[in-house]
């Protein structure tokens, strides 16, 4: 079937719903094409035993009055304070604060920024306190020497992802904001497709006229605007006359496995979320939900949800374990060498959950080949890109986006 909208939205993550939102807001005729069943993308809320747990620890970063004032509103109720900045595993104590954010009182052997993760952490706080208290954990997440991985990740785990003194979150989880502007999309005139994957992006003379979906409804939506808020490969394969050759250098993608456990007990510590270094620690990072929203786990209960961090293939310890054995392995950790806990067979799985895909990893002279795809795409004209590396610069991108294709709003209708 052929129809036609204003607006084609690809992805609804933060940054697809965002970007639905504010051009079904601005008066266009908006279609948000959704591949998976529901909307939210990595933000997502899962559910079971009662329980409610996040995709992952996920710390929206709300930082502004108006940020807040703007979820509180689509949400109908208010964001949560967590007073509880990301604590971290030192000395064989977990004490408040991410390694990144830590500083010398002085740094005397400051070294010069050289687009490496390295150059840029040792400028700021010196080689020797870089080496001592943020380099462990960093490479255990990127599983790369930091003289290999790009400053600009650096910069953006510690500027974007701060909140020193806590968070705002909202209650049940990152999902129910994601649930939110669904519903807010949907009041604002917008059509939501789930189930309905961008298949083809049609393009001709320079401009984007179109895209084409599958799942039960399959066809081509004509459109004036198209906004990306998926990853700009899967658009780059999906031009349709294919994009020139050499767009899509290979680039190195880190795996997560969520290891989600509940016990019948208090809860395993005062924390949100702890930071570990521990080589012998399957995890990098540990959630436990009851910390965020105590309206998440029901009480008498606990359920943290681990971070393991590899490279999702078979030279990848934790990763070629079979879901029960991860989880095994995680519960004994939090006993040994972690003393958290005296008896880990308390806990039982909840759910393992693998994404082998979880965020690409850029070595720090190979940026410029990385850009290749995101500059053509953003040479067609008709479509916009949306991207953002947290929940709420996805917000913002999606919203700038549809300011961008503002154009395409019909005139006087906003
Ligand atoms: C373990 C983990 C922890 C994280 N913790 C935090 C945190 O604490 N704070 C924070 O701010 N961020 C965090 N993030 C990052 C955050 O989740 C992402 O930055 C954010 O989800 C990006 O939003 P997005 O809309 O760009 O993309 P996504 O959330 O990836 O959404 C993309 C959507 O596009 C859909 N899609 C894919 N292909 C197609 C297609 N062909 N057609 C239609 N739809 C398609 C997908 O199904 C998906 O729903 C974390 C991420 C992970 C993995």
């Amino acid at each position: 079937m052929d129809s036609r909208s204003d607006v084609v939205v690809l992805g609804a993550g933060p940054a697809g719903l965002a970007a639905a939102l504010r051009a079904a807001r601005g008066g266009a005729r908006v279609t948000l094409l959704e591949a998976g069943p529901q909307v939210g993308g990595l933000c997502r809320t899962l559910q079971s035993h009662g329980c409610r747990y996040d995709l992952g620890g996920h710390i929206p970063f709300l930082r502004t009055a108006e940020r807040v004032d703007w979820a509180e509103h689509l949400l109908g109720q208010e964001l949560i304070w967590v007073d509880r900045p990301v604590a971290r595993l030192q000395d064989g104590r977990v004490v408040p604060g991410r390694y990144i954010d830590q500083h010398p009182d002085h740094v005397p052997d400051a070294v010069a920024p050289d687009g490496t993760a390295a150059g840029e952490l040792g400028s700021t706080v010196g080689a020797s306190f870089r080496d001592r208290v943020i380099r462990q954990y960093m490479e255990k997440v990127d599983g790369w020497p930091l003289e290999v991985i790009a400053a600009d990740r650096a910069v953006k785990l510690r500027d974007e992802q701060r909140a020193p003194d806590g968070f705002w979150f909202p209650p049940g989880g990152i999902g129910s904001l994601m649930e939110a502007m669904h519903r807010a999309v949907g009041e604002a005139g917008g059509t939501v497709r789930l189930g309905t994957p961008m298949t083809a992006l049609h393009h001709r003379g320079g401009r984007v006229t179109g895209v084409e979906v599958g799942g039960d409804d399959p066809g081509t939506i004509h459109a004036d605007a198209v906004i990306s808020a998926v990853t700009p490969g899967l658009v780059v394969r999906a031009a349709d006359p294919a994009a020139p050759e050499g767009l899509l250098p290979p680039i190195t993608m880190r795996a997560v496995a969520l290891v989600y456990l509940m016990a019948e007990r208090a809860p395993v510590s005062d924390e949100a979320w702890i930071q570990v270094n521990h080589p012998e620690v399957p995890f990098s990072r540990i959630a436990e939900f009851i910390n965020w929203d105590p309206g998440m786990v029901p009480a008498g209960r606990t359920v943290l949800c681990a971070e393991v961090y590899g490279t999702g293939g078979d030279d990848d310890p934790w990763w070629s374990l079979d879901d029960a054995a991860l989880a095994r392995a995680v519960a004994d950790a939090m006993a040994h060498p972690l003393g958290w806990v005296d008896a880990p067979s308390a806990f039982r799985m909840l759910k393992v959950v693998r994404m082998p895909r979880a965020y690409p990893l850029v070595e720090a002279w190979r940026v410029g080949e990385a850009m290749r795809a995101p500059t053509w795409l953003a040479s067609l004209d008709g479509l916009e890109l949306a991207r953002g590396g947290t929940v709420v610069t996805a917000i913002e991108a999606g919203e700038a986006a549809a300011d961008r294709a503002g154009g395409a709003v019909p005139a006087g209708v906003a």
